[in-house]
């Protein structure tokens, strides 16, 4: 199995500030100046964990290169593009869009890396140099809209991939997006939802972030399919959820590749997300999706990093994730016990929404 890996270190040099977790400091307000959730250890770990587990030596590195302004926008607006390049470039830098998504000065040059990443690892896939990948890029993507980011998110990563991708393989590409991070893949639902030849598929806690999207009855042109999660979610909610909704939606839909939205937020452990996922669960997840694209679509199948703020059990998801996909194993999770906790069984108020989520499958 030829697994591709992209990481480039300036993703860790992507400088949210000082932040109170998702708040601006404010000592009027009690806000002791602190760390953003959003920051560069999640990440860091889990590539240095691929490194020091050895895995490295059994992935194949893509690099990562910036994204052109062509390329971005396939996706954003003109003047999306052009407000994020000169923030950039002023002393102390700008945001996304949404006051909650700073980055300093030089964040559009890695937000450009991580796309660039995503449109590297996206063309290796498809055409075959790699078997499958993750492209573990930072900022993330799957918040930002055309016109604006939010959420962490500057530019849509995996949304520009595959459009920048429609532009040398034609419209008529057909992929799958499948959203397991913690949030609801708001940005590349909107900027899919007129596409019939893009199915998005978002698994998310219920009205967690944004609050007001991702609920069941948003289909678009009937290629959208949100399973907005109760809280507390844990192994059987989400093996049920893909074997009834995910699994026979990309068998229906037939895509030529299946991209994957990769949050580690969904874990058991992470401090935003309330859902029980355990590395040995990703790892189950990422099987399943491999079994169905080598089904469907030789096995092309890619990944591009998302959110996930527990920076000592995300590596280990990343770890798992990237074992399976290579199908080489390093090293055991030593945080296993998430795997006892009660809570993992399917629960009625799980079923029915995923029974809700199922009936768009037979629209598809
Ligand atoms: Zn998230």
């Amino acid at each position: 199995m030829r697994t591709g890996y992209v990481y480039h270190e300036i993703f860790g040099w992507h400088d949210t500030g000082s932040f109170v977790g998702d708040m601006p400091s404010d000592p009027g307000a009690g806000l002791q100046p602190y760390m953003n959730y959003e920051n560069a250890e999640t990440k860091k770990r889990i590539h240095e964990l691929i490194v020091v587990s050895g895995l490295i030596d059994h992935l194949t590195r893509v690099p990562a290169r910036k994204a052109s302004e062509a390329e971005l926008e396939t996706t954003h607006t003109k003047e999306h593009i052009a407000r994020i390049k000169a923030e950039s470039a002023t002393r102390l830098g700008g945001d996304g869009g949404d006051l909650s998504t700073p980055f300093a000065r030089g964040g559009y040059e890695i937000a450009a890396m991580a796309a660039g990443g995503a449109i590297e690892l996206f063309d290796a896939v498809l055409n075959g140099q790699v078997d499958n990948g993750y492209a573990l890029i930072r900022p993330p993507g799957h918040h930002a809209v055309r016109e604006t980011g939010m959420g962490y998110c500057i530019f849509s990563n995996l949304a520009v991939a595959i459009n920048a991708a429609k532009k040398t393989h034609g419209s008529d590409l057909r992929v799958v997006v499948v959203d397991w991070d913690v949030h609801h893949g708001n940005g590349t639902e909107a900027i899919f939802i007129d596409d019939p030849n893009v199915l998005t598929i978002s698994l998310h806690q219920n009205r967690l972030y944004p609050h007001e999207t991702g609920d069941v009855d948003v289909v678009g042109v009937g290629t959208n399919i949100n399973v907005p999660l109760p809280p507390g979610t844990g192994h059987g909610g989400y093996y049920y959820a893909f074997d009834e909704v995910v699994i026979p939606a990309i068998r229906k839909f037939n895509p030529d590749i299946v991209c994957v939205a990769s949050g580690f937020d969904s874990s058991v452990f992470d401090p935003l997300g309330r859902m029980l996922i355990t590395a040995e669960g990703y790892k189950t997840l990422t099987r399943k999706l491999m079994d169905v694209a080598n089904e469907v679509c030789g096995g092309k199948l890619m990944m591009t990093h998302e959110g996930g703020y527990n920076a000592t059990y995300a590596p280990f998801c990343g770890l798992f994730v990237l074992q399976e996909l290579s199908g080489v194993t390093k090293l055991p999770d030593p945080f296993a016990h998430g795997n006892e906790y009660p809570g993992h069984e399917l629960k009625a108020h799980e079923a029915a929404i995923i029974d809700e989520a199922k009936k768009l499958v037979a629209n598809l």
